[in-house]
């Protein structure tokens, strides 16, 4: 069989990584470009295990048209899959201008060269899959559920760009043909995750002694998915995903901020109790809210259940469980980062 080749944008970040460590192990009629600008979101080392014959990282933007051009005109892409976005709402309230550059003028730029590219190639072999979040739905209440017609109604500067980049794509599907498909998923966790998230953030800051930081009073609600199966429900959506459409990826665990932050500080007061043998949750701190904090985000992920057939494999438990061990294991990967990207200040606080 030939190379199937795809260009996978965002590579070396959490989610992107995962996913070309989960090609690998499924699909190895892949060649995978990693297109990465490599931020500080970046981390080279998620992708050690994955040999040159299967992979190669292109250091550039996904706004870079002539890099794009010549990218599609070397590799005849079948697939794009857009993980590439500056994602983290704190650091979008701080500095909303990475987030407007890279999500929106970025999303189009990609999709501008993917239409050219498209123009002279046959379309039944192309898909553009675009990666994105249940934050664009915005703040829900008690009872309800977002499904793929939910409006759009973010609040953020993060899921603004988001929802601004899939109106684009929507766009670039419904003016222009170009073979689109929009996933929005709810928060991921797992292995590789950067440790400015709540999870691994919660984990590292038990080991270290540190104060656990709460928004608010923590009991704004998320829905949480294992990263691995994030990734299956991507790789079901490459091929059985209908085109023109979007997909909403849930793990039906929703779960309060501080439910999450005791359930670390259980696990950890087994796993490695602290010298005074007092509970992890002695850590605990609440701290000032996010601005414009969504207070309940809920998937209703029935869709990708009924037409695709997929479903996730890890309850929350199980989930959580390999994610403290990962970070157990493997405490040179995020000491690394400590020392060098991230001191975990605070971000995202209006002055
Ligand atoms: P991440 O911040 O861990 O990684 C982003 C990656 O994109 C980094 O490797 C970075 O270097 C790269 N990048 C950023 N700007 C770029 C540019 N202009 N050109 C090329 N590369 C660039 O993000 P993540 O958590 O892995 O999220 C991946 C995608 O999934 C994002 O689009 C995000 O909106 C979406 N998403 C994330 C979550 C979550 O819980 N993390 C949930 C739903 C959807």
């Amino acid at each position: 069989m030939n190379k199937c080749n795809i260009l996978i944008t965002g590579g070396f970040g959490f989610i992107g990584s995962n996913f070309i460590n989960y090609l690998y192990e499924k699909f190895e009629e892949a060649y995978i470009v990693n297109l990465d600008s490599l931020t500080y979101a970046a981390n080279e080392e998620n992708l050690y295990g994955i040999p040159k014959s299967f992979h190669c990282h292109i250091n550039g933007d996904i706004g870079d048209k002539k890099l794009l051009r010549k990218l599609f005109k070397k590799f005849n892409f079948n697939f794009v899959i857009n993980f590439a976005a500056e994602s983290h709402v704190d650091r979008s309230i701080d500095d909303p201008s990475k987030f407007i550059k890279t999500n929106i003028l970025g999303t189009y730029t990609l999709l501008d060269e993917s239409l050219r590219f498209m123009k002279n190639n046959d379309k039944n072999l192309f898909k553009f899959i675009h990666i994105s979040t249940d934050e664009v739905y915005g703040s829900i209440g008690k009872n309800e559920y977002f499904n793929e017609d939910t409006a759009y109604n973010p609040s953020s500067p993060y899921s603004s760009s988001k929802a601004s980049s899939d109106h684009l794509v929507n766009s670039w599907n419904k003016t222009y043909g170009l073979p689109t498909i929009i996933t929005n998923c709810s928060n991921n966790y797992g292995p590789y995750q950067f440790p400015e998230k709540l999870i691994p953030l919660m984990i590292i800051n038990c080991l270290g002694e540190k104060e656990l930081p709460v928004y608010g009073t923590g009991v704004n609600i998320r829905d949480w998915l294992f990263v691995r199966d994030h990734c299956s429900a991507i790789f079901t959506i490459m091929f059985k995903g209908n085109v023109g459409e979007s997909y909403n990826i849930g793990g039906n665990n929703e779960i309060k901020n501080i439910d999450i932050v005791n359930i670390i500080c259980e696990k950890l007061d087994k796993k490695v109790p602290r010298k005074n043998n007092v509970s992890y949750k002695e850590l605990i701190k609440f701290v000032k809210d996010r601005p414009g904090h969504d207070f309940r985000y809920a998937i209703n992920a029935n869709k990708i259940k009924n037409k695709l057939g997929w479903e996730p494999n890890e309850s929350f438990e199980t989930g959580i469980e390999q994610t403290i061990n990962w970070y157990l294991e493997n405490q040179e990967w995020w000491e690394k980062i400590q020392n060098n990207t991230y001191n975990q200040k605070r971000l995202g606080v209006l002055k």
